[in-house]
């Protein structure tokens, strides 16, 4: 696998991770250190499916580090609707930009996109598969808040679908950290994603159907909304809505210093009354988004080691 392609949080080490948090952190001390390091710099977005934070905190990053960004557009609005293939479509829009961001409904469309251009290709999310740059954000705000030695989290939802999570539990085997995977059974991790997590690094998971017996051991909750998009059939994501909700009054087995988090969008897992506490992490999640893509776009765009 090329290296300046991100495609896969299963190609980071761990001294990868470290060398993008450590810049992110640096970034987010003294913003105003890179605001020209990368003007002129056009990264291009293609979106094939819906987003909101990742879209514009790759643009706010590109913009903060002086550079600018070509939007595809709505899937509707391109030539995607004459037929074009994304091989075509990569193949054209890298001769505008100098990375390129992709974000596909297909598993493994970001592995094929990648094969066709020669301009670095972030993997914005495909499918069910990965979204590595969520997991590098993810990390940093554990890193922030629980720290990353010695970690116990719990990630809880829809582990089938959830491509976050897949992201997240490659790059926490790097941290040895102990992963509890909690869902119910039509929507537990992949069985092929747990054969390979332990081919990955000797992972520590155990898993589990109810929060209640291991929550009192967590450094850190990971919530995760049900992928509704990703279900075949309508009445099996109903048999499942609604299930593994948390509020304020779930998280008083937890530790005091529990942090929660959930990549976002939240449909009801998660009720407005934990926002108000020192549990809440999701929104500060979603903020770092910026320092971190501007650090790994930092990295990518100078040639760096990544
Ligand atoms: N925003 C995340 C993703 O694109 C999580 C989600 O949609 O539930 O995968």
């Amino acid at each position: 696998m090329r290296h300046d392609h991100l495609i896969t949080s299963k190609q980071l080490s761990r001294a990868d991770i470290e060398t993008v948090l450590d810049r992110a952190a640096e970034i987010a001390a003294d913003p105003s250190a890179v605001s020209d390091r990368h003007a002129g710099t056009l990264l291009g977005l293609l979106f094939f499916e819906p987003s909101t934070r990742t879209k514009m905190s790759f643009e706010t990053a590109m913009k903060r580090l002086g550079g600018d960004v070509v939007d595809m557009g709505s899937v509707e609005s391109s030539s995607v609707t004459k037929g074009e293939t994304l091989a075509d479509t990569v193949r054209v829009i890298e001769g505008y930009a100098d990375a390129l961001v992709l974000r596909h409904p297909r598993e493994g469309a970001a592995t094929m996109a990648s094969e066709y251009v020669d301009v670095p290709l972030l993997n914005a999310g495909d499918g069910a598969g990965h979204h590595p740059t969520q997991t590098l954000l993810d990390l940093y705000t554990i890193r922030e808040n629980a720290g990353l030695e010695d970690l116990t989290i719990g990630i809880m939802g829809d582990l089938k679908y959830g491509r976050t999570v897949h992201s997240l539990a490659y790059a926490l085997t790097t941290f040895d950290a102990h992963q509890h995977f909690i869902s119910p059974e039509s929507l537990r991790l992949p069985r092929e994603v747990v054969f390979d997590l332990h081919q990955h690094g000797g992972a520590q998971i155990r898993e589990h159907e109810s929060l209640e017996g291991i929550l009192p051991e967590l450094d850190v909750l990971y919530v995760t909304r049900i992928q509704r998009e990703r279900f075949p059939d309508e009445a099996e994501y109903q048999q499942v809505a609604g299930e593994y909700q948390i509020d304020a009054a779930t998280l008083s087995a937890a530790r005091e210093d529990l942090t929660v988090m959930h990549p976002l969008p939240r449909v009801d897992e998660i009720a407005p009354d934990l926002d108000e506490t020192a549990h809440a992490a999701y929104f500060e999640q979603a903020h770092n988004g910026v320092p971190v893509r501007m650090a790994l776009l930092d990295l990518l765009l100078q040639g760096g080691e990544q």
